[in-house]
């Protein structure tokens, strides 16, 4: 093959001459210089218009382009040494590329540092993320690509550079929430406390943010904060729903090899997200052994202070059944201990027999006989609601003591035979590990009842 023939291979369609950094668009996989494309876009995008691809298949080319092709310019290398090098030094002879004005770059990341207006409306709000394009004819505006406009046009804006900052660091945007991802402790009596929100209001340079916090506590400053990057995260809901610091409290024993680490009903907080599917919580055992664990959302339940009229310790009975979407969880009568709150109208709930459950408080009434009379299991329903009638025979089965424990521990093997004395905690120190058949499979164990 002759080496033109060869060349041709390597042509842009734009320049007709052998590609400078090929780029290869993903809309029809045709590749073009850099250069050429960024021209492209630019040419069409202060014409007014939205650049599409150059090879003439209409798809809309992104203003990010991608990075260019090695293996196309190790092929030119190895078949066309001599007339790449002649190319690049006549590209290097052509031009040097001016800075845009207030010294941006073209081609680079920058952010609206105000609202953009339009007459009377706001069209970009400040801190939106763009990219610059280039400068304007008109010697005073740059040609900007905005990520989203707030009229949901796709145009570029030309905006003065007082309007433009460099983005801030770590992906951060003006006016985002964040939550403190640790204890930051300012000076001796000015702290800003695990969890904190508050939103980000610029950035003094390097990898630092400033953060104004919510002043909810009053050590919290009421001036900005400087925090590194690695110290606030945008504030979302964790994997459950959970936040960054949230009370919460745990849904079911947490068990370790055979081992009880972590009783039901204990109370820990919310330290940070571990992976995709579990968090990391600090529970308060008094247990000296490592009390941080990362455990997955239904082992844990949101905990507040439990309702006056049901105090943690209450002994309380089930006004009705309790439900899962398809089998009875605790049945009408069955005596529980309130371990804690979960919401407003939630209480956790050691049953007798069974899981700790989360139950509204309008299925709960005090038990002001714990003693003495026998709850009629399955039997009267106060509530007046209409219960199906497929009991679970083997909710009857009763613990080997019943009113040994006020905590009730879940062992997700345990059988549904008569309570195996191996699941006795013997010699572990902990009071109250008896284990109880478990009638309902171990994700129902967390719902709601309502
Ligand atoms: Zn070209
Ligand atoms: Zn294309």
């Amino acid at each position: 093959m002759a080496e033109d023939e060869v060349a041709e291979l390597f042509c842009c369609s734009i320049c007709e001459d052998l590609m400078l950094a090929p780029t290869t668009l993903v809309c029809c996989g045709r590749s073009f210089c850099k250069e050429c494309l960024h021209l492209w876009i630019k040419t069409n995008a202060q014409q007014g218009g939205i650049p599409r691809c150059p090879g003439g298949c209409m798809a809309k080319v992104p203003f990010r382009l991608p990075k260019h092709s090695i293996a196309l310019r190790k092929a030119m290398e190895q078949l066309v040494p001599d007339r790449l090098a002649c190319r690049i030094k006549e590209a290097e002879e052509e031009e040097e590329e001016m800075p845009c004005f207030g010294g941006f770059k073209a081609w680079t990341e920058i952010a609206a540092s105000r609202d953009i207006l339009y007459g009377s409306s706001i069209i970009v709000r400040q801190g939106s993320p763009g990219i610059v394009v280039g400068n304007c004819d008109d010697g005073c505006h740059l040609t900007v690509k905005f990520d989203e406009r707030e009229d949901g046009s796709e145009l570029c804006v030309n905006v003065v550079p007082e309007a433009l900052m460099l983005p801030l660091p770590g992906g951060f945007r003006l006016h985002q929430r964040v939550v403190a991802l640790y204890e930051l402790l300012l000076n001796s009596d000015m702290k800003v406390p695990l969890g904190s929100v508050g939103h980000i209001i610029g950035s003094l340079g390097g990898d630092r943010v400033t953060v104004l916090f919510e002043p909810k506590q009053e050590k919290i400053p009421e001036y900005p904060v400087s925090v590194n990057i690695r110290e606030v995260a945008a504030q979302r809901p964790l994997v459950g729903g959970f936040s960054i610091a949230q009370r919460v409290q745990a849904s079911m024993s947490l068990v370790v090899g055979n081992k009880v680490v972590v009783h039901a009903g204990c109370r820990g907080t919310v330290l940070a997200e571990f992976s995709d599917t579990r968090l990391t919580v600090v529970f308060e055992t008094s247990e000296a052994a490592p009390n941080c664990f990362n455990v997955l959302p239904l082992e844990i339940l949101p905990w507040c202070d439990t309702p006056p009229e049901f105090p943690a310790g209450t002994s309380v009975r089930a006004v009705h059944h309790l439900m899962s979407p398809c089998a009875i969880i605790v049945h009408a009568g069955t005596r529980g201990i309130i371990l804690g709150g979960v919401d407003p109208s939630l209480v956790f709930v050691s049953f007798e027999n069974g899981p700790a459950v989360a139950a509204a408080i309008s299925a709960l009434e005090t038990d002001t006989d714990a003693v003495g009379e026998t709850a009629c299991l399955g039997g009267s329903l106060e509530s007046g609601r209409e219960e199906p009638e497929t009991c679970l025979e083997r909710s009857e089965t009763m613990a080997p003591e019943a009113g040994s424990s006020d905590l009730s521990s879940i062992d997700p093997e345990a059988s549904d035979e008569e309570a195996p004395d191996s699941t006795t905690e013997a010699g572990s120190g902990f009071a109250c590990a008896v284990s109880t058949p478990i009638n309902s499979a171990r994700a129902t164990v967390v719902l709601n009842t309502d």
